[in-house]
């Protein structure tokens, strides 16, 4: 049997039988061959070592695998929480709600570990109310008595509770040692004593939890899309009914859809109305001229969503009651240079930026550049021209974080010994940003390649 230290020692650099410094360099000895410069999990050290191991041992190792990762989860959380201390939110702002930190300190968070600005934001947010509201369930995550997901379900399931009232669901659930056999099982504990502590409560998180409905889209793979609602239980029932009856009506003899495909095209005809093929819309598409030739089967592109498949681009590109806006990629696209003065730019010039740069500029911000501002980079005021080199979206969250770099820094939080510093962006070439965050990190967005192979 291997100890779990041996086998952590196994792929440590400096020890053990071989270093990844050394795997995959031009001497590696690596059995298993990926793509040449690659080094994988296949030709780890690990991997050798795995191979000495029975069964016994891979269930052993699991385990300890396992809480060693939730103790680093732990450890996360507290940093996290600490971080978010050392940015206070401004105090003086009249309109700020109640805010644990400062409002862009999970855009740092998120620029550094490339996320998206809103995951960073939910990730500290995540952590401080872990940290604050139960700290028995961090301290057992430390210990490996439970594992994030288990955490996670504690916080989300009592977050309209009192942080005092959440602590107590928190010990109680996990004063029998918190291991259920499963997070259902976990889940449904923590349910049950959520009513125990707060068995009034009801109506009031009932209400809570409806200011938190909401409509949001993801992109899926193969062309396709999902959009979803978060709603209050009866509204969701009706309407999904309404759609189940529909679909079931509109079925026939003829009809090849299944029910799943007839209630997804009933409740696209529901919002989009009768004459749906008809899209108000502005949207944009991008396509390679080849591809409208149907000489090549390069993906287009659709600004907030990605790359879709040729086929699709062609059949939206031929519709002539179709308003999708067309752009073409080749051979030269869009040498749009304007240097007037004007604050506004023109509609081919704000045209142009969007599609050099389809999202907000912001570090792993995705949101289209048909929803953002155009900024200027060097602010008109200070004679920034409206030009191709001085214009980016942005959405209006980074917009106002960038304007805030833009201000002189006001009063100094009383906790902080000096003002807080904001981030600053520079336009180094057209579609080109470097952004410096309040701790001096640089970060480098530039335009997207629309023809990346
Ligand atoms: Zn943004």
């Amino acid at each position: 049997m291997y100890p779990f230290s041996e086998f952590w020692k196994a792929n440590d650099p400096g020890g053990g039988s071989g270093g990844t410094k050394d795997v995959g360099g031009p001497d590696s000895d690596a059995t298993v061959a990926g793509g040449p410069g690659e080094v994988g999990i296949l030709e780890s050290p690990f991997v050798r070592w795995a191979a000495d191991l029975d069964a016994s041992d891979c269930l052993r190792l699991d385990v300890q695998i396992e809480q060693e990762i939730a103790r680093w989860e732990a450890a996360r959380l507290v940093v996290r929480a600490r971080f978010a201390r050392l940015r206070p939110p401004e105090l003086d702002g009249s309109d700020q709600r109640y805010q644990a930190f400062d409002e862009f300190a999970g855009d740092e968070l998120a620029a550094e570990l490339k996320l998206s600005p809103a995951v960073g934001g939910r990730r500290l947010a995540f952590a401080v109310s872990a940290v604050r509201r139960m700290p028995a369930a961090v301290n057992a995550l430390s210990f490996g008595t439970i594992d994030l997901e288990r955490l996670n379900a504690l916080e989300r399931l009592t977050a309209n509770l009192t942080d005092e009232q959440a602590d107590e669901v928190a010990g109680g659930v996990l004063s029998n040692g918190g291991g259920r056999p499963s997070h259902n099982a976990f889940a449904a504990a923590v349910r049950r004593r959520v009513i125990k502590v707060d068995p009034q409560g009801a109506e009031r998180r009932r209400r809570k939890a409806a200011m938190a409905r909401r409509v949001t889209m993801r992109a899926e793979a193969d062309g396709m899309g999902r959009i979803s609602a978060l709603l209050p239980a009866e509204r969701m029932l009706a309407a999904f009914r309404k759609v189940d009856g529909l679909a079931k009506k509109a079925g026939s003899e003829q009809d090849r859809r299944d029910l799943d495909q007839r209630r997804a095209d009933v409740l696209y005809d529901l919002i989009m109305g009768r004459d749906h093929d008809r899209i108000n819309l502005e949207m944009q598409v991008i396509v390679p001229v080849e591809c409208l030739l149907g000489l090549a089967e390069k993906p287009g592109e659709i600004p907030g969503y990605g790359p879709i498949p040729a086929g699709i681009v062609r059949e939206m590109a031929a519709n002539p009651r179709c308003t999708w806006r067309r752009i073409l990629t080749d051979p030269v696209e869009g040498q749009v240079v304007e240097t007037a003065s004007r604050r506004f730019p023109s509609a081919a010039l704000a045209r142009h930026v969007r599609v050099r740069n389809p999202t907000c500029v912001f570090p792993g911000c995705d949101k289209r550049s048909a929803a953002c501002d155009l900024d200027h980079t060097k602010p008109h005021g200070q004679h920034g021209p409206t030009d191709e080199g001085n214009l980016g979206p942005e959405c209006r969250r980074h917009h106002r974080l960038k304007h805030a770099g833009d201000r002189p820094t006001g009063a100094a939080h009383p906790a902080m010994a000096g003002p807080v510093t904001r981030w600053k962006v520079r336009q180094v070439r057209p579609g080109h940003f470097i952004w410096t965050s309040p701790e001096g990190r640089t970060y480098r967005v530039g335009p997207e390649r629309h023809d990346e192979k």
